[in-house]
């Protein structure tokens, strides 16, 4: 191939990774696999004010969660090292330098007290926060103002200083964008963007451009909050002399509230009860953990179902994919412009079927930690693999299993015996402990058991419709549950009759 396709997801590492982030991640995988291509995770880290410790270690968590893992990474690295920007710093400089050298961008001595004074000097009602630009330059202290020497004596003195993009004026800067069409901006409404801060570092618009070049991206995707940022990423291609290399650009839809009402934030999960992080996401700011739809007990292959249809479609009425599906069908042109609104219900209906077409073995290991969080102990994987496939069509989350399945391993702490009250009577007592009592000596089988209680009950003058569900309820704790023999044979006659009589009892 001659240009093989190379994309590239570029977290910076700096907090729990956003559903909208994995989004990012699935579509560069998918474009990457449909395409026979590689697929590059780099760490866009040059903004050491936030950095946060283990940000980094949790993106690779995530990623290894959902199974889309990066063919290069900081872990893996490939032809194009270093993998992580703080490590590529050396690299950056000679390209401002020659951004510079060539008119391009510009030396900037400005103090944070002379930039604030500036912003409220020029502030005007129509113009409330003035950006350093074609017109506010020229009253800075910069190396476009001030004379060459003292320039010279600034550096030479070891004067902080910035290197600024100097955005043309009156032009117009166009790129297409594969899933938006032609785009055009006006240059004159771009400020002059920070390339390289006073500590060497590039900013992110100086090293995302030397990057993708470096490493041969050919294919940008992220979100559509960049696009204000493409008009600068563009003017650095053409004069760094880039433009032939230039990758092609999709910016991605937002992920939007429930209620379409702007970009779904960690604060809205927080208000409506959902998770928006991955996995788990423990801020050791703020010591806090904001859930995340591992630890809600989502299934990664449903997650990333459940993305791909945030914002992209097969053009079918099909909604369930594999991932290996979604590797041949996917297309960025099918994404869609327009924001996804986020719905957890769907997202819980996307678990619930992938929960359905999942291997009951592999449920078991995963629900087991549930199980035990919620003080039900199982000390045989099989067992529980043998009453997940019996209930799983009522699970939408892993925790679900706890209320649909515990009662096969623990006596149900809640017992809804309101719901049998009003109707009972001593016949039905007596029903009920004949029938406990003569599990002693019976096979045990589903319809030896039910026999039991048919011939009981009518030995009572009490229909065996009118016990069924009492049984139901002394045995699992509430109206739910699979088959009430099935039940009761999976249990035991010891359980049946430890729980019969104490609901007998709380009856009494
Ligand atoms: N570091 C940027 C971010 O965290 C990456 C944007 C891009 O992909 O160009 O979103």
């Amino acid at each position: 191939m001659i240009n093989p396709v190379r994309v590239r997801f570029a977290p910076s590492p700096t907090g729990g990774l956003h559903l909208g982030g994995v989004r990012t991640v699935l579509f560069n995988y998918l474009f990457a696999k449909k395409h026979g291509g590689t697929f590059v995770l780099r760490i866009e880290d040059t903004d050491q004010t936030r950095f946060v410790e283990g940000a980094e270690a949790y993106i690779f968590d995530c990623l290894d969660w959902t199974g889309l893992t990066p063919d290069e990474s900081p872990l893996r690295p490939g032809d194009y090292p270093p993998y992580r920007q703080s490590e590529r710093k050396p690299m950056y400089r000679q390209y401002a330098d020659q951004l510079i050298a060539q008119g391009n961008a510009y030396y900037a001595f400005d103090t944070s007290e002379e930039l604030e004074a500036m912003r409220n000097n020029l502030k005007t009602p129509e113009n409330p926060s003035p950006q350093y630009d074609h017109k506010t330059r020229k009253q800075m202290r910069n190396s476009l103002t001030l004379p060459e020497a003292e320039v010279e004596a600034l550096i030479n003195a070891g004067t902080p200083y910035v290197v600024r993009i100097k955005m043309p004026e009156n032009e117009t800067v166009h790129f297409h964008d594969l899933i938006r069409g032609d785009i055009s901006h006006e240059t004159n409404v771009v400020d002059d963007k920070v390339l390289l801060k006073s500590d060497g570092m590039p900013t992110y618009h100086l090293a995302v451009v030397v990057d993708d070049y470096l490493m041969n991206i050919t294919h940008a995707f992220r979100g559509e909050e960049w696009l204000p940022s493409a008009p600068v990423h563009i003017m650095l291609y053409k004069y760094l002399g880039w433009e032939a290399e230039m990758p092609k650009w999709a910016h991605l839809p937002l992920i939007l509230k429930p209620d379409g009402n702007g970009k779904l934030s960690k604060r809205d999960g927080d208000r409506l009860g959902f998770p928006v992080f991955a996995m788990d996401w423990a801020d050791p700011k703020t010591g806090e953990t904001t859930k995340g739809f591992k630890e809600i007990g989502f299934l990664p292959e449903a997650f990333i179902n459940m993305l791909a249809m945030l914002g992209w479609s097969s053009g079918t009425e099909q909604e369930i994919f594999s991932l290996e599906q979604l590797e041949q069908l996917f297309s960025i042109e099918r994404v869609n412009k327009g924001g996804a609104k986020f719905d957890y219900e769907k997202a819980k209906w996307f678990n619930q079927q992938h929960i359905q077409r999942a291997d009951n073995s592999r449920l078991a290991i995963l629900v087991k930690p549930f199980m035990e969080a919620a003080g039900i102990a199982i000390d045989d994987l099989s067992k529980l693999d043998q009453v997940i496939g019996m209930v799983k069509e009522r699970c939408h989350l892993l925790g679900d299993f706890v209320q649909q399945a515990g009662f096969f391993f623990k006596a149900p702490e809640i017992l809804d015996i309101d719901a049998i009250k009003g109707k009972w009577n001593e016949d039905k007592t007596k029903v009920m402990t004949e029938w406990v009592a003569s599990l002693d000596n019976i096979a045990w089988e589903h319809d030896v058991l039910e026999q039991s209680l048919t011939d009981i009950a009518a030995a009572h003058n009490v229909k065996k419709g009118e016990v069924m569900m009492p049984l139901r309820v002394m045995l699992v704790g509430g109206k739910f549950g699979p088959g009430v023999f099935d039940i009761a044979l999976f249990i035991g006659k010891e359980a049946i009759q430890a729980r019969v009589k104490s609901s007998l009892a709380a009856l009494a």
